[in-house]
């Protein structure tokens, strides 16, 4: 762990390091494709792109600390967003596929400052589908990720070539392996020795009931598990991509914010929305754009995908 003294940057060597460590030019080249390609790919699917919410008096129950990132504004309770999904929700129902590259924060505490994937505030691309199955899902991020992987290969070789010459194109579809089966092969530390074991993308599946959020959807037939998903990246990088199919009735939001403690009075505006039965069955997912530059160029950590990252435990410009 950095000391407290250690985690202060000295803006003047950090601009000096954006200019001379060629890293932050080519991966900002890569990331600049990626947005491209899934814009792209997801644009030709019919999917309509939305304006990121960034304040908002509802957002992801998400387990963070929120330190300072609520404030009071004419007598409403704003957070700062830590994931648009429940305005997801509520946009698939003007338009039926709608994406978001959105901004969020989620202050992690220091502890992951090296795990070479947090960012306190990161970018992912969120989508959400009307009426869809997470096969659905699956479906549209194959496709994305494959489009994408396959552009920057074929525009950037050279930067391939220095960073990461073994990166192979996934190949469609995706292997999915449960929770349960992953932990019954690889143990506790299943999702780190599952994603070092492979040499492509993986979907695990079948999420156990207690490890999301109220708005994962509950498999009506197997109630233990989730019909919720991660994608793994294989090498090693773990977690890309995390989403599912979502509850939509009032009656089992109320349940499920019970079983895990979640205060209804936070999501007051939400429920009221869920109480009057305008939502719908949806699902989406997000995959994290830093974490994506970062796979692709086989870098040890995310804060050395952009300019001005902000990595947790360390101060930044
Ligand atoms: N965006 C993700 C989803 O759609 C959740 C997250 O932000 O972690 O499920
Ligand atoms: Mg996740």
């Amino acid at each position: 762990m950095k000391s407290v003294e250690s985690r202060k940057v000295d803006t003047v060597e950090l601009v000096k390091e954006y200019l001379e460590n060629p890293v932050y030019k080519e991966a900002t080249i890569v990331q600049a494709e990626i947005l491209r390609s899934i814009r792209k790919v997801l644009d030709e699917k019919g999917f309509v792109e939305l304006l990121p919410v960034t304040v908002s008096p509802i957002t992801d129950p998400l387990n963070h600390p929120h330190f300072g990132t609520e404030f009071e504004y004419y007598g409403q309770k704003y957070s700062v967003t830590k994931s648009m999904i429940l305005h997801k929700q509520v946009a698939v129902l003007v338009h039926k596929k709608i994406y978001i590259v959105s901004p969020n924060v989620r202050l992690e505490t220091e502890d992951k400052m090296n795990t070479g994937r947090h960012l306190f505030d990161f970018v992912q691309i969120d989508m959400e589908m009307l009426e869809a199955s997470r096969e659905e899902v699956f479906d549209v991020m194959e496709d994305a990720i494959i489009y994408t992987v396959e552009k920057i290969k074929e525009k950037y070789p050279d930067i391939i070539e220095k960073y990461h010459p073994t990166l192979k194109t996934p190949s469609k579809p995706f292997k999915r392996y449960t929770v349960k089966e992953l932990k019954e092969k690889y143990g506790d530390d299943y999702e780190k020795k599952a994603s070092l074991d492979v040499d492509e993308p993986f979907w695990m599946i079948d999420i156990p009931l207690m490890e999301r959020e109220f708005y994962d959807k509950q498999d009506p037939e197997r109630p233990e598990v989730l019909l919720d998903f991660d994608l793994i990246y294989p090498e090693g990088f773990e977690e890309a991509i995390s989403g599912g199919e979502r509850e939509h009735e009032y009656e089992q939001i109320i349940k499920r914010m019970k079983l895990k403690n979640t205060p209804p009075e936070e999501f007051e505006e939400y429920l009221k929305v869920a109480k009057a039965g305008l939502l719908k069955h949806s699902a989406g997912c997000g995959i994290g754009v830093e974490r994506f530059t970062r796979w692709i160029l086989g870098l040890d950590h995310v804060e050395n995908t952009r300019l001005f990252a902000k990595t947790p435990g360390k101060h930044s410009i």
